[in-house]
């Protein structure tokens, strides 16, 4: 939990930034295209199919329809967060989860504040472990990013572990 000499960003600025340099050095970047389907063959992952865009709710063809591409490649990493589809697939079909701790999850919710500039310190970065979680009986904490211009990144995290379903209500009633 010690941040000193680290920099507060913004992932989103970073990962606009990184995509610039990508395709500065000649990297194809296709934003909006989902990967739908892995290509497995002999055993081994081949690529990924994209979905096919402009189809109907109905299932039927639209105007702008564009069937997904295939896109080969001698590595295939897959990036699709903690819970992806291809991912959850791709651990089942080849086992990577065996022997291995099962994953567990958490649900996080941010906000960007504007706030009062006399209570405002650029770098300040505040952690409250457990609260005010642990007044329902869950775990998770809490954080607060104090960025530039003002501005403070406000955020909670709850483990998935809850056992008081009505958490949601009791946590913001004693918040
Ligand atoms: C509210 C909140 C606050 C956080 N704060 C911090 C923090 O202060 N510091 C810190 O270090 N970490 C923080 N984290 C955790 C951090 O954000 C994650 O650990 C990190 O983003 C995980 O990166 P990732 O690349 O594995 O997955 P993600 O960032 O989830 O990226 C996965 C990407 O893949 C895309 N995708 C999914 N499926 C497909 C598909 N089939 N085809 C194409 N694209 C697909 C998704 O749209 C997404 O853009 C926070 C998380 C939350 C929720």
């Amino acid at each position: 939990m010690h941040n000193h000499g680290n920099y507060i960003i913004s992932l989103g600025n970073l990962c606009r930034w990184l995509a610039e340099q990508a395709e500065g050095l000649g990297v194809e970047v296709y934003p909006g295209f989902a990967a739908s389907e892995t290509i497995v063959e002999d055993g081994q992952v081949k690529g990924i199919i994209t979905g096919d865009m402009g189809v109907a709710r109905d299932g039927s063809e639209k105007d702008g329809f564009m069937p997904g591409m295939e896109l080969r490649a001698k590595y295939t990493l897959f990036t699709e967060g903690c819970r992806g589809h291809l991912g959850k697939r791709l651990i089942n079909d080849f086992k990577l989860d065996e022997g291995k701790d099962p994953q567990h999850y958490g649900i996080g919710i941010k906000e960007l504040w504007d706030i009062d500039p006399a209570k405002h310190e650029p770098g300040l970065v505040i952690h409250t472990t457990g609260w005010p979680l642990n007044e329902s009986g869950s775990t998770g904490g809490s954080f607060l990013y104090h960025l530039e211009n003002g501005q403070v990144y406000v955020g909670l995290i709850s483990d998935l572990s809850y056992s008081n379903p009505h958490m949601s209500r009791s946590t913001s009633s004693s918040a």
